[in-house]
């Protein structure tokens, strides 16, 4: 097709598409007023200094919210801070490992104090010390395990909430995993860690529905990031988990961060309770 007719073709589709024009509108220009604008919202995301939680703070940012990023590393947070600055999102940033309960609550005393208050908390921290058969983990790789995948998202649940409800209402995210539905060979603890988000979401949602905070919860796939590294590096487990998927490739964290800002804004506003499998098709549930 030459390019004149690619260029009809193009323009022809924005015309009749209207959510296309809505895009294209919007991406020059600013959210402001939409269902999706975040504009004066304050959001923590946890361990957001790569991967996921990165994706979700620039996701966030770009609807306009101000950002709080935070991981163990002063050096990564330094970079991340760096990258949303360089796109013009507004961000807050300070060391924090989710696993210690006095950095979680300088976390929000700090965001509290900087930015006024809270609406917006993406618990997005994890961690996996082991692989193998689960008869084989040890009790202190469940203590790790659950401290940081588990426990912390409830505790800094626990912290926020009063602060959203201070304003009015708010949104909860956590990010658990399609292995949360469907336990991976060799991650075993992990993945029963994610299924406990799956019950923390459901548990929660209805109890902080009176003070107007829905609490949601996304289950990536694969998504192509540090974490996952030693499935996407071998090109065996590569095409193993290919015949799995629908669309044949590993997800971006870009396309997990721009759901987590759909739950979090207006467009998702009668939605709790709810987890949203982003997974290229794998299948894990009905
Ligand atoms: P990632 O790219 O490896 O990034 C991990 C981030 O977490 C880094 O910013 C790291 O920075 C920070 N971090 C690690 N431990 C922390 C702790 N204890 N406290 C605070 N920050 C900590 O990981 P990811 O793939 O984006 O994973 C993010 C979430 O998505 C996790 O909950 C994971 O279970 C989930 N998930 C991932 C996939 C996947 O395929 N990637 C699939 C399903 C679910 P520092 O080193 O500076 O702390």
């Amino acid at each position: 097709m030459d390019k004149v007719m690619l260029r009809c073709l193009v323009s022809r589709c924005l015309l009749t598409n209207p959510v296309a024009c809505q895009t294209r509108k919007m991406s020059g220009g600013s959210l402001a007023g939409s269902q999706s604008s975040l504009a004066g919202k304050v959001a923590i995301v946890t361990a957001s200094t790569d991967g996921i939680g990165l994706a979700a703070a620039q996701a966030l940012g770009q609807r306009g919210a101000h950002v709080v990023v935070s991981s163990r590393r002063q050096s990564n947070v330094d970079k991340a801070v760096a990258l949303l600055q360089s796109e013009k999102i507004q961000v807050t940033a300070t060391t924090c490992n989710v696993g210690n309960s006095e950095d979680r609550a300088r976390l929000v005393d700090m965001t509290v104090e900087q930015c006024g208050g809270v609406d917006i908390f993406v618990s997005n921290a994890a961690v996996n010390p082991f692989f193998g058969n689960i008869m084989d983990s040890t009790e202190a790789v469940w203590d790790k395990i659950l401290d940081v995948n588990v426990k912390s998202a409830f505790l800094m649940t626990q912290l926020v909430v009063p602060h959203m409800e201070k304003r009015g209402g708010g949104s909860v995210v956590f990010v658990s995993s399609v292995a949360g539905y469907q336990p991976m060979q060799a991650l075993g603890p992990y993945s029963v860690s994610k299924t406990a988000l799956l019950g923390l979401t459901r548990a929660l949602a209805p109890e902080l529905a009176q003070s107007h905070i829905r609490v949601n919860c996304v289950a990536p796939g694969v998504i192509k990031t540090p974490f996952s590294q030693a499935l996407w590096q071998d090109e065996d487990v590569v095409d193993e988990f290919k015949k799995q998927l629908s669309i044949k490739r590993f997800g971006k964290p870009e396309e997990i961060g721009g759901v987590i800002a759909f739950l979090c804004s207006k467009d998702a506003s009668y939605i709790t309770g709810e987890t949203i499998t982003v997974t290229g098709g794998m299948s894990c549930r009905l």
